[in-house]
């Protein structure tokens, strides 16, 4: 038997495109249910650490933040997109300091800005380097004591619910831990999962992003667009055991280099910005590099800065270097690239509406056409609040769910057998395996062709596990994974030329 809830909005992450949406529709006098498939704050959102990008200083202007995000995004951003969060980060900075946001701040409290890859200005407001955190930390303790919010932890989103076809009407949802089902039935859905990083075997994400929303937004027929464009970014720590710890753009923007070995440096051999050229560009030199020496990894020296400074600008990545036995003061942190970032998604318009009605996407699962080909730092956070905010202010205007409501009926039973968990265990891996070894930074149509084949025989397998199996959220997970994996190599397969963050050798 399913559990049923009726509410106002229904709001699936709790990440800070989630929370910002369910803070200003409750704003508007809207009952919110946040559902979250761990605990409130594991989210990309957490992990965080660059900032925010933001004009909130006199030298520079909302024309240099457009044309810098337009010029990283080569060609394929929208500009109505581009110029609407640009215009509205001042407010969106001001929204969340209204939230309690603690960001950084020079000695007479002004705004502290940093300054990342692509951009031309120093314009990225953070909180030291754990701006994620904080940001996190404000917009959930603000949820948690507002009156009109509910939020269920631990509640995995499984599939839309719909009238007659046409409308979504809401979520049904798994609970792992008391082995049922609740759908919970809204005037406004949204989907606001966060990205899809656990699809590669290497990535900057946390275990959260399997691309649930992604998987659910397409098979329930929603227009998505630009998968292949996954952002690498260029700068993860070299450790076995570190999985894949950041070391933001920031450190680079603070006039840290990447070298060889030797100490020579070379990122001046492939983009006049150096070490601050865009991450694709980066990503794909260190690719090169290693290749040409031989080596496991690049190097990023911070030796230039003294511990202090480094620990005062830096406390997280300084800490977690020195657990790995690096102190960053003294010699080279060892640097690969991982998956970060996916710039394509469900297709937004500039109010988070998706093709489907009373459908809304948010944050990294959405496609607003901001990032285009490729993602400039610092712009996801902005982007995430300002369409949030956007999506509040329409479905206020949306009239109640009345009459024919559909609950998603699942094939599911809690009384089928359990799959082991090293089985989903194994499928999990191969798909990483197969999407960081074929569908990773520099591509092959063969590789490609070999990737799509692969998956599609594995959606297969998986399907019918999940038909015949007791339903666990390891399951389900890699069921989205799956899906999702093969939307960025059918993506990849079927773009013709090399653009942005999708490089094709067969296509040069
Ligand atoms: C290490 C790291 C550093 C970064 N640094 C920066 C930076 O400095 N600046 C910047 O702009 N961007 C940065 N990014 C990117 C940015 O953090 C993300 O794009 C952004 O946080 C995404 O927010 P979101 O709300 O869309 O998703 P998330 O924050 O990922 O939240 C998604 C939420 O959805 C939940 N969820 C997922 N699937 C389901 C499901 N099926 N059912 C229920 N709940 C579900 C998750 O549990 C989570 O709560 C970074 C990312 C990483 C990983």
């Amino acid at each position: 038997m399913n559990d049923w809830i009726k509410t106002d909005i229904v709001v699936i992450g709790s990440g800070i495109a989630g929370l910002t949406f369910a803070l200003e529709s409750a704003r508007l006098g809207m009952k919110v249910v946040i559902l979250t498939k761990n605990e409130t704050r594991e989210s990309n959102t957490n992990y965080a650490q660059g900032g925010i990008a933001a004009v909130v200083t006199d030298n520079d202007s909302f024309d240099l933040h457009v044309k810098d995000t337009l010029v990283a995004g080569a060609g394929l951003c929208d500009k109505s997109a581009v110029e609407c969060i640009v215009h509205q980060a001042p407010e969106a900075i001001a929204w969340l300091i209204e939230q309690g946001t603690n960001f950084s701040k020079t000695h007479d409290k002004a705004l502290e800005v940093g300054r990342e890859g692509g951009h031309s200005r120093h314009r990225i407001v953070h909180a030291k380097d754990l701006t994620g955190r904080e940001i996190e930390r404000a917009l959930t303790d603000a949820v948690s004591s507002h009156p009109l919010i509910t939020t269920i932890e631990h509640a995995i989103a499984l599939d839309l619910s719909f009238t007659s076809g046409v409308e979504c009407t809401g979520i049904t949802a798994f609970i792992p831990h008391e082995h049922r089902l609740l759908s919970v039935t809204a005037k406004a859905t949204m989907l606001a999962t966060g990205g899809c990083g656990q699809v590669y075997a290497h990535t900057t994400n946390p275990s959260i992003a399997t691309g649930d929303g992604y998987a659910i937004a397409a098979r329930a027929g929603a227009e998505l667009k630009n998968m292949e464009f996954v952002q690498f970014h260029p700068t993860s720590l070299y450790h076995p055991n570190a999985h894949s710890f950041l070391i933001s753009e920031a450190v680079r923007g603070f006039g840290c280099e990447l070298k060889r070995r030797d100490g020579s440096t070379f990122m001046e051999e492939y983009h006049p910005l150096g070490s601050l050229a865009p991450r694709d560009i980066v990503a794909r030199a260190i690719v090169r590099e290693m290749r040409l020496s031989g080596d496991t990894s690049m190097f990023l020296d911070c030796t230039a800065h003294d511990e202090d400074t480094l620990r005062a600008h830096f406390p997280t990545i300084f800490e977690e270097c020195l657990r790995w036995g690096i102190d960053i003061s003294k010699e080279m942190i060892p640097v690969v690239p991982a998956a970060h970032y996916e710039c394509g998604g469900i297709v937004t318009d500039l109010h988070a509406r998706t093709s489907i009605k009373r459908l809304y996407a948010c944050g990294e699962v959405a496609c607003t056409g901001v990032h285009g080909a490729n993602r400039l730092a610092s712009n996801s956070l902005l982007e995430a609040v300002v369409f949030a905010k956007a999506a509040a202010q329409d479905v206020i205007h949306l009239p109640e769910v009345t009459s024919g409501i559909v609950l998603h009926e699942s094939n599911f039973s809690t009384q089928k057998g359990a799959l082991t968990t090293s089985i989903v265990h194994l499928l999990k891996q191969e798909i990483q395996e197969v999407m960081w070894k074929n569908v990773g930074i520099v591509r092959h149509t063969q590789e490609l062709e070999f990737a799509q084949n692969r998956l599609l025989a594995m959606a297969d397998e998986i399907e019918y596990l999940y038909r015949h199996n007791e339903l666990t959220l390891e399951l389900i997970e890699v069921r989205n994974m799956t899906q999702t994996a093969l939307l960025i190599a059918s993506g990849a397969a079927s773009r013709t030329e090399n653009c942005g963050l999708h490089f094709n050798v067969n296509l040069w």
